[in-house]
């Protein structure tokens, strides 16, 4: 299912002399104009170094920042709230123009990068026929343009033909995009003979070999919030695990399915006969699913609510479950012995206050310490989690796509991967 061309399999006279397009994902958190994390734009580099190793004529960077539209209008709706004046054009200047962006990669690449005013339009058209031999030019966040994520088919192919006009070749490094077909993703790709970038390659190999042939014993982690997010996920796993580690929020559902005392801990009622049902699964397949045997647990949910440590089936009402406590710490730590390949998505306990992260940080530099193991950590909270740990190097993998990768390991089909030519 992965086996997708990548740039390394594009003979070098393929790229040198040719116009090429890179769809990049520098979808970066961004506030008033500044950068505050540039890990998405440091993770194309290898793509980027790459080509222009390669002397291309030219090369063409796109990718989307923010969804204009929807942030625009949430911004308007909490400032009309806080009855604040709203600046519509200087919040879209803030947060969703690339200009900050441009301007980092062009010191990280130390080399100039001109930036279009639009990734469409005839200014951009003009711009990009005026490029020079190795020039680097990045397009405006490509959702300022509504075709991009059309669900017109017909809207998204006249973007995607204009944004193939401007080159020779597509290479896609967007991995957090990938589940989402737009027109600068997946559309693109039918118009130009279109490969993965060396980011995407990464993804699609580890990921690949959660799916298709991890070393056993496999263990996967699941936490975070909701147990209805991650319900295709979990079913999924089950097909291939060898232990299944359910912490976070979501390990409630579970608790509350096996009849325990939850008190006013995080539950999705409607998912427990689903938590009820998988337990079952896990059963009749003899896999072991491990949730909490105690909790650290509050009467607020707050930084620095003052905190209990209680039994599992011991959490009275009034109190909810913020973080596992010390002897599940131990138990988990035990079913990740002697694991070959490890899954991680979602924290198991609300890690954003440091009084409730011990035992998020635990597993974290549990998980790190494992010898010969592959650690796949599966994006969004979890990455963060393991920055914060410390032990973020000590990973296998760290994906650049929480809800890419959690699409990948549901069995989904990623259209952005599937439009590349197979190898
Ligand atoms: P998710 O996006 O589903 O991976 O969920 C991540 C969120 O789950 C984080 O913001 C955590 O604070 C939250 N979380 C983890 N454990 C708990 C808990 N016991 N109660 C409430 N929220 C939790």
């Amino acid at each position: 299912m992965l086996s997708k061309k990548s740039i390394k399999d594009v003979p070098e006279s393929e790229i040198q002399g040719k116009r090429v397009l890179v769809r990049v994902d520098f979808n970066v958190p961004m506030k008033d104009g500044v950068i505050q994390d540039d890990t998405r734009i440091t993770a194309a580099l290898p793509t980027l170094n790459y080509i222009l190793s390669k002397n291309p004529k030219t090369l063409i960077l796109m990718s989307h920042l923010g969804d204009p539209k929807k942030d625009t209008q949430k911004a308007k709706e909490k400032a009309e709230k806080a009855g604040k004046p709203f600046d519509e054009a200087a919040y879209l200047d803030g947060k969703h123009r690339l200009s900050p962006v441009a301007a980092h990669l062009s010191q990280l690449l130390n080399r100039p990068v001109q930036l279009a005013p639009a990734a469409l339009g005839e200014a951009t058209d003009n711009m990009v026929k005026n490029l020079k031999s190795g020039d680097i030019l990045m397009l405006e966040n490509t959702r300022f343009h509504k075709e991009e994520t059309s669900k017109d088919a017909a809207e998204r192919e006249s973007m995607a033909k204009e944004l193939a006009s401007y080159a020779d070749l597509f290479v896609n490094d967007a991995f957090g995009t990938a589940h989402r077909a737009h027109a600068s993703t997946e559309t693109v790709a039918h118009y130009l003979p279109a490969v993965a970038g060396l980011l995407m390659e990464k993804e699609m190999l580890y990921l690949g070999k959660v799916i298709e042939n991890p070393d056993r014993p496999f263990v996967a982690i699941i936490g975070g919030a909701k147990i209805s997010s991650k319900i295709a996920v979990l079913e999924q796993l089950l097909q291939k695990v060898d232990r299944l580690i359910v912490g976070g929020g979501m390990a409630y559902t579970f608790l509350k399915a096996k009849g325990l005392a939850i008190g006013d801990s995080l539950i999705e009622d409607d998912m427990i006969d689903k938590a009820r049902e998988i337990l079952q699964i896990a059963y009749e397949k003899h896999i072991y699913i491990y949730l909490p045997i105690d909790h650290i647990v509050t009467q607020d949910f707050g930084p620095e609510e003052e905190s209990r440590h209680v039994a599992r089936g011991n959490i009275e009402d009034g109190w909810m479950g913020m973080d596992i406590g010390p002897m599940t710490i131990q138990k988990f730590e035990g079913a990740l012995n002697g694991a070959k390949t490890v899954f991680w998505n979602g924290p198991l306990g609300v890690f954003e206050f440091e009084k409730f992260a011990k035992g998020t940080m635990a597993i974290a530099n549990a998980i790190a310490k494992l010898p010969d193991c592959t650690t796949i950590i599966g994006g969004g909270d979890s990455v963060s989690a393991v920055n914060k740990s410390g032990v973020a190097d000590k990973m296998t993998h760290i994906s650049t796509g929480g809800g890419a990768s959690l699409e990948l390991l549901e069995g989904k089909v990623l259209p952005g991967i599937a439009a590349l030519l197979d190898k």
